[in-house]
């Protein structure tokens, strides 16, 4: 019997929603809260249309610790599940602690002021949630999430070291829209318009913004994209959890269309992120082209084909060099006939469903304090993938292929 409050009720929090009400025997009272109350309802009224089961709604500021802390002690659940925005990381482990209640999150801390994302803001609230008996597990989408995870499996059971480490997300899908992103546009625009940070020879090391790129085939008939290397934030926990790493990369299929439409937008400031005045007000010009750019959690009716997100590894196993991929491919129109979401979404909120429920068991963060993803036993994480909607191939690779990213 356990309670949750879920906090976003955008198009992760829609799919955690869904997911949550599929396994009501474990997670028994479910609330959705969100800043916009109306998004909440709109999806209880789809979770009871497709499992039956009714969850309760609440409008909430997750930036005002007090009222959280209210809503808390009002629902009292066991659990918070964060997947509102990152800005919202820090004042919701605040309220988790002054409240008495577990904490999981999907995207770690950012300052709004800032794009830049990094653990140690909520790394410093190791203590405080061990002396308080609490546990907070960082990170529990897809990547950051299954990727450490996928990690981790492969350390466990195939590596005695790994030493590179590159993690490729391929979306193939078809939004039919002109230009949209597939989570929240200003997190998403903020990631790919940072510069690129990359782990090599014991530190991050910076290049311009996707500066390097190359072709990938994904396996399964998927396609061939174009992915730039790019900084993602699970380079930061694995580098410093599996230390014989000596190189770790990230990257991100993106479409000619895309880079066409965001190298205009950033050319005439609009992914700004400093105020800039406008009719006596101020305002922030990501943010005013969030409002005006097509929602990700709406993109569901239009999108076509696949994603292919996984984790290419090379390092040693008794002596000998050795090389793996591990993936999953996620089809968004099947994503869409399950729970109404498109893949992306559905790729962030199972693994979130996962770690709650892992983490209800007594299954995964055994002790108090904050974790990542790949300190956890990856093996019931893996079982849970296959089993809730995002099942996973592992094959070896040829060393010298693997080097060039080619896995079919
Ligand atoms: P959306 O923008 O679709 O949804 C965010 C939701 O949070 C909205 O409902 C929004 O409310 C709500 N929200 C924002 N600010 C507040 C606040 N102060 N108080 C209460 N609610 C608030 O984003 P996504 O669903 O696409 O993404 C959700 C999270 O998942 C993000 O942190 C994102 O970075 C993360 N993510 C992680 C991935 C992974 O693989 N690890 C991949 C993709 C996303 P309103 O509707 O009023 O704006």
């Amino acid at each position: 019997m356990s309670t949750v409050l879920i906090i976003g009720a955008g198009g992760v929090g829609s799919v955690v929603a869904h997911k949550c009400a599929q396994l009501s025997d474990i997670f028994t009272d479910i609330t959705l809260a969100s800043r916009t109350v109306s998004k909440c309802d709109a999806i209880a009224a789809s979770v009871k249309e497709r499992t039956g089961v009714n969850i309760k709604t609440a409008a909430i500021d997750a930036d005002n610790v007090a009222a959280t802390v209210a809503l808390i002690k009002e629902v009292n659940p066991s659990l918070l599940i964060n997947v509102a925005l990152p800005y919202q990381d820090l004042p919701l482990m605040d309220a988790c602690l002054e409240a008495g209640i577990h904490y999981l999150d999907t995207a770690n801390y950012e300052p709004p002021e800032e794009a830049k994302f990094e653990y140690h803001w909520q790394w410093a609230y190791q203590e405080r949630f061990e002396k308080a008996g609490l546990k907070a597990l960082l990170g529990s989408g897809f990547d950051p999430g299954v990727t450490n995870v996928f990690t981790a499996w492969a350390l466990k059971h195939h590596f005695d070291e790994i030493h590179y480490l590159d993690i490729v997300d391929v979306n193939g899908g078809d939004h039919g829209q002109s230009f949209a992103t597939n989570f929240n546009p200003e997190i998403n625009i903020r990631e790919v318009t940072a510069p690129c940070r990359h782990w090599e020879d014991g530190a991050f090391q910076e290049t311009e913004a996707m500066s390097k790129s190359q072709k990938f085939t994904c396996p399964e008939g998927v396609g061939t994209y174009s992915i730039y290397r790019m900084y993602h934030e699970e380079m930061e926990s694995l580098t410093k959890h599996i230390p014989t790493i000596k190189r770790a990369q990230f990257w991100m299929s993106f479409s000619d269309n895309y880079i066409k439409h965001l190298d205009v937008l950033q050319s005439v400031g609009m992914t700004r992120i400093d105020e800039v005045e406008y009719n006596g007000q101020k305002i922030i010009p990501l943010q005013f082209l969030k409002a005006v750019l097509p929602d990700p959690g709406d993109l569901g009716k239009t999108t076509t084909g696949r994603t292919c997100i996984g984790t290419i590894i090379r390092g040693i196993k008794d002596g000998q060099e050795k090389a793996l991929y591990i993936y999953n491919i996620c089809d968004h129109e099947e994503c869409f006939a399950e729970v109404g979401s498109q893949g992306v979404s559905y790729t962030t909120g199972v693994p979130a469903m996962i770690g709650a429920k892992l983490m209800l068991e007594g299954k995964w963060t055994t002790e108090a304090g904050v974790w990542n993803m790949e300190q956890n036993d990856p093996d019931p994480f893996m079982d849970d993938l296959n089993q809730y909607g995002l099942p996973w191939t592992v094959v070896e690779l040829d060393v010298e292929a693997a080097k060039s990213l080619t896995v079919v």
